[in-house]
C-alpha cells in the first residue's frame, strides 16, 4: 500500500501547496481522496497517472476538497486519447449526488455523461464498502461541517486513516487506533484554536490517542507553518511524524 500526498494545502493559496487531495495505491486500487484545487495539475507534476484514477472519495464538500472534480472528470475525456471507457467510482457524504448535479447545473449535464460510467456512493459514518482487490473503506463523522467524514482505508495487511478536515474529536482517536499510518489535517497554531480544525498541540493528543505507525500531517495553513509544529507534536506524541509537502509518498510493504 503507498500513500502519497498530492496537495497539502488549503483555501490560503501557498507557495508549493496545492490545495486537499491524496492518493493511496493497493492492489489494482488507485484511490484519490479529496480533489481540491491543483490536485489534477500536482498529480501530473509528481507522475502518478491520474488516467488510472479508479475511485474518487470526497471527505466533506468545502471548495478546497472538491473544485477539481470537473477537472478530473473533463481529463479523464478529453485530456487522453482513447477516453476514458473503465467506470469510475465516486464515495462520499450523503449530499455528494446533489454537489455532482450542482456541478453539473454549472458545466453542462454533459458533465456527468462523458462516455465512462459514474456510479456514486453516499456512505453513512460508520459505514464500510468494498473497494474491490480486497481493499474496503470505511468511514467515520468529525466535527467539521454537518457531513465531514474521516475515511480508513485497509486491505493487503495495512490500514491508512486519513481524518480530512476535523476538530479535536477523542472518538476519532480510537477509531484510528492502531493504523500504519494517520494522515490527519493540522490547520492552525494552538493560538488560533478553534472546533473545526486541529492544531498541533491536538495533533500530538490524537496520535497519542491512536498510536499510529507514522502521524503524517497535511493541510497546513499559513500560521501555522510558523510555528514548531513537530515540537508541540512531539509534547504528546512520541512516534514518528512526518510534516507532508506535495508529492511526498510512503510505502507499506504489504503483509
Ligand atoms: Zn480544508
Ligand atoms: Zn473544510
Amino acid at each position: 500500500m503507498r500513500l502519497t500526498t498530492v496537495g497539502t494545502g488549503t483555501a490560503a493559496p501557498t507557495p508549493g501547496r496545492v490545495q486537499s487531495g491524496h492518493v493511496i495505491e493497493v492492489g489494482a486500487i488507485r484511490l484519490l481522496m479529496d480533489c481540491g484545487s491543483g490536485i489534477a495539475t500536482r498529480l501530473a507534476d509528481i507522475g502518478i497517472r491520474w488516467q488510472e484514477i479508479t475511485h474518487l472519495a470526497i471527505s466533506h464538500f468545502h471548495a478546497d476538497h472538491v473544485v477539481d472534480v470537473p477537472t478530473l472528470l473533463y481529463a479523464w475525456r478529453y485530456g487522453q486519447l482513447p477516453p476514458r471507457s473503465r467506470a469510475l467510482d465516486i464515495i462520499g457524504p450523503v449530499g455528494t449526488l446533489r454537489l455532482l448535479s450542482r456541478f453539473a447545473a454549472v458545466f453542462g449535464d454533459g458533465l456527468l455523461s462523458l462516455g465512462y460510467a459514474l456510479s456514486v456512493r453516499e456512505v453513512s459514518p460508520g459505514d464500510t464498502i468494498a473497494l474491490g482487490d480486497g481493499v474496503t473503506l470505511g468511514c467515520t463523522k468529525v466535527p467539521h461541517t454537518e457531513e465531514s467524514v474521516a475515511y480508513s482505508v485497509e486491505g493487503h495487511g495495512r490500514r491508512i486513516v486519513y481524518t480530512g478536515d476535523t476538530g479535536p474529536d477523542e472518538a476519532l482517536g480510537t477509531w484510528a487506533a492502531g493504523c500504519d499510518v494517520l494522515l490527519a489535517e493540522c490547520s492552525l497554531p494552538d493560538t488560533m484554536a478553534m472546533a473545526t480544525h486541529l492544531t498541533p498541540s491536538q495533533c500530538g493528543t490524537l496520535g497519542a490517542a491512536a498510536r499510529p505507525g507514522v502521524l503524517a500531517l497535511t493541510h497546513f495553513y499559513p500560521p501555522v507553518e510558523a510555528v514548531d509544529i513537530r515540537g508541540e507534536v512531539g509534547k504528546q506524541f512520541g512516534g514518528s511524524v512526518v510534516l507532508a509537502t506535495d508529492g511526498w509518498s510512503l510505502d507499506l510493504e504489504e503483509r
